[in-house]
């Protein structure tokens, strides 16, 4: 049967706080079948834990925030998504601070780290959902859709009226697989317009945004020194981004996504729609192994 995974090893890591600019400790731990993925506050009496759920999602403006009983832990996103990419079903995050460590603005140390850790198998066979009817939310002309489809697509669409923005790099494609996530996907860092990191430094915002973590531009170009990882970086870490937020349905999706102009917000949106529809999806296991239709990375490897 194709099985559930954790860690072999907890693996730790230091990085900074976007919005806060401080310093954060990061441990990832191996956690027992069924767990799903458990963030824990361990900077708080009690170490309370907030689980990776559509509905712990508090707010969506900026990053994905996890929320409960006034405890929140901001940023989940890019973490969320490397968990997803590696076929990881449970494991603890601790953290000692209320956001994740930015990195390189991607999912890619993320990725390093699981690596790192190594992958085991579990006891417990591995639940995925299949989409069986489209569900769709909108807001405007942004839209988030997911339609049944026999393995895991997404595509994503973007619309930045910016010389470093031409047409042909607004939209991407991808067939999922762990191979072509950590190649194609994973690498893709945040962007921001540097207009925008100043608004938000008046709010006390974005206080750790550097070209270090994220692609910067002005009104003309990509300021980084060393310019982009890809040509169209700016819509595959949108990718990337849908990727992380739809793993908070628990489960790897068996469907299609597709993304035009949508954000955390709306993705959001589309899992708890999906959620409160059950004629729209239904777990799915794979007793024999290979027999899946979307393929993670080997454990070996
Ligand atoms: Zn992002």
């Amino acid at each position: 049967m194709t099985r559930q995974r954790t860690l072999k090893s907890q693996v730790h890591s230091t990085g900074i706080g976007l919005h806060s600019g401080r310093k954060v400790n990061l441990t990832l731990r191996p956690a027992p079948e069924n767990s799903g993925i458990v963030f824990r506050r361990t900077d708080l009496t009690g170490s309370p834990h907030l689980s990776a759920r559509p509905d712990c999602v508090g707010d969506t403006r900026l990053s994905t925030t996890l929320s409960k009983d006034g405890v929140t832990i901001s940023t989940v996103e890019h973490l969320m998504s490397a968990f997803a990419g590696l076929g990881v079903d449970n494991a603890y995050v601790d953290l000692d601070a209320p956001e994740i460590p930015i990195m390189d603005g991607s999912a890619s140390t993320f990725v390093f780290m699981l690596r790192s850790a190594g992958l085991v198998e579990q006891n417990t066979v591995k639940r995925y959902i299949r989409i069986k009817k489209s569900v769709e939310v909108n807001d405007g002309d942004k839209t988030a859709r997911l339609d049944p489809y026999d393995g895991f697509r997404l595509s994503f669409g973007i619309d930045f009226h910016h010389p470093a923005f031409t047409a042909d790099l607004q939209q991407c494609e991808i067939e999922f697989s762990s191979l072509r996530y950590e190649k194609e996907v994973s690498r893709a860092r945040t962007f921001g317009f540097i207009r925008d990191v100043e608004a938000l430094r008046m709010q006390g915002l974005a206080l750790g945004a550097s070209l270090e973590n994220a692609v910067g531009l002005d009104e003309f170009r990509v300021l980084n020194e060393d310019g982009l990882r890809f040509k169209d970086e700016f819509v595959r870490h949108k990718i990337l981004d849908a990727v992380g937020d739809l793993y908070l349905l628990g489960s790897p999706v068996l469907g299609a996504y597709h993304g035009y102009k949508s954000g955390h917000d709306l993705n959001n949106r589309l899992t708890r729609e999906l959620l409160s529809r059950e004629e729209c999806w239904e777990y799915v296991t794979f007793e024999k192994e290979g027999h899946a239709p979307i393929s993670f990375v080997p454990l070996t490897a």
